[in-house]
């Protein structure tokens, strides 16, 4: 009979979540499984980070690797407000104490996500690449391994002491438990594609504060009838640029994708300028029903980590430098379980818990304050209103750069003279 293969740790995905967590764990010397569904590179929405990754990349000593790539370098963010002029351009570069370096980037995920996965393997993580998990197994509320195997073979049973979910939008473990949650007021839909020849801007056009680093860009949010559109620019001649609806807006249209996105394009005087002379590259691609916020991020032997444990819409771009942090913080928990007789109770995993929930609050605060903006098409709105105001303006592009434990909602509101009580609405 073949014996149970046994793992310290099993992961299930290889974006940048799991990826982080394995890193780490295997440096550790802990004996690693990942296993990755599809076949890298692939293809993942999700383009635009923050300059708070310097400091998660340090950790999982893999600066040097994303620099090597030479990916389109991004020194801020700039928002086109009801095609209002002129725009509000935020750069980190204002503030720069607040992070390692005042400047991220624009990456193809489909190699970001490669490198970071082969460098788990490198770091000694086993990587299962074209293996599925079609189960968790749990006995007494205790996970005790996975049902894995190669695509389209039967599975077999694989023990480990400790599983991370990190399978991102699919959040294996929290459909099973029951614990995924949509969030109603984020009901969203997202048509996006790509572009080659779209218009670029010189960079210092925009960046007109410090350093302009030659070649550098910005995120573009530019908002329009029932949502926003984003505009990243890539290496390449390569333009990311995606729709953000509301759901019930979508549906009152009836369109197909294509137009869907087509229509929310001729929303905005600059975007379909930008785009008159450029040939799409890719067919819309859709993704339905964007927030969710599961009840709980772990249980007794398992941790959920990135997308599998919550969806944080994509306007601010924080997913990916979201996704890191929390499969390094889960593989300091685990580290510390092991440390502690292994010890990988509900109860060790909670202060892991903890240290997710509160930045996202941030986050989420901002997420909601940003649509309350859009649906009033609020001209006098705390974002723009950050021109006037230097302390409000600290604050955000510090909180707008991923510093979500440096900075709070609560610190922006009264930066704003903001009464919390009209803003917090979660
Ligand atoms: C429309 C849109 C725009 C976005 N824009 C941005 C942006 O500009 N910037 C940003 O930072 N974030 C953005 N995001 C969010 C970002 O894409 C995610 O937050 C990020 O990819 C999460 O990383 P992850 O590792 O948790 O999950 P993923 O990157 O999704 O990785 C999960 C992996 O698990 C694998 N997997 C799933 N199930 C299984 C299984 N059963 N067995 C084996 N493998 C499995 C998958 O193949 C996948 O590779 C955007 C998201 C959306 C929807």
């Amino acid at each position: 009979m073949k014996q149970v293969e046994h793992f310290d740790v099993a992961i299930i995905g290889g974006g940048p979540a799991g990826s982080s967590a394995a890193i780490l764990l295997a440096k550790a010397g802990k004996k690693v499984v990942l296993f990755e569904r599809s076949a890298f590179p692939r293809f993942h929405i999700g383009e635009s980070l923050l300059p708070a990754c310097w400091e998660i990349w340090r950790r999982l000593g893999i600066t040097e690797k994303i620099e090597a790539e030479g990916f389109t370098i991004k020194q801020g963010i700039n928002f086109s407000m009801f095609n209002q002029k002129p725009d509000m351009v935020l750069l980190t570069a204002e503030y720069p104490e607040y992070f390692e370096r005042p400047y991220t980037y624009h990456v193809e995920r489909a190699r970001f996500d490669e490198i970071l996965l082969d460098h788990a393997e490198e770091c000694g993580a086993i990587i299962r690449r074209e293996w599925s998990v079609s189960d968790v197994l749990i006995e007494d509320n205790q996970a005790i391994g996975v049902e894995a195997g190669p695509n389209n073979k039967i599975p077999t049973t694989i023990h480990s002491s400790v599983i991370i979910d990190a399978s991102g939008r699919d959040s294996l473990i929290a459909r099973k438990l029951g614990w995924r949650k949509p969030l109603p007021e984020l009901n969203k839909i997202s048509h996006f594609t790509h572009f080659k020849g779209a218009f670029r801007r010189n960079p210092s056009d925009i960046i007109t504060f410090g350093h302009v680093i030659e070649g550098s860009v910005t995120t573009d949010i530019h908002t329009i009838e029932g949502g926003w559109i984003w505009y990243i620019p890539l290496n390449n001649d390569i333009t990311s640029v995606g729709v953000v609806l509301d759901t019930r807006y979508s549906k009152k249209i009836g369109l197909s994708p294509q137009s869907c996105f087509e229509n929310a394009i001729s929303n905005s005087i600059c975007v379909s300028d930008w785009l008159k002379e450029a040939t799409q590259i890719m067919e819309v691609k859709t993704i339905s029903s964007i927030g969710y916020l599961n009840e709980h991020f772990h249980g007794d032997g398992f941790l959920l980590v990135g997308d599998a444990s919550m969806f944080v819409d994509p306007v601010f771009s924080a997913g990916v430098t979201l996704a890191m942090r929390s499969g390094v913080f889960a593989a300091d928990a685990i580290i510390d379980g092991f440390a502690n007789g292994g010890d990988f109770s509900a109860n060790r995993f909670s202060q892991y818990e903890q240290s997710i929930r509160k930045p996202m609050e941030n986050i989420f605060k901002m997420i909601y304050n940003w649509y309350r903006i859009l649906d009033r098409k609020d001209a006098n709105n705390i974002i723009l209103r950050a021109r006037q105001i230097p302390m409000l303006r600290e604050k955000f592009i510090t909180l707008l750069s991923g510093g979500y434990d440096k900075v709070t909602m609560e610190q922006i509101l009264a930066a704003a003279d903001e009464p919390t009580s009209t803003y917090l609405i979660k």
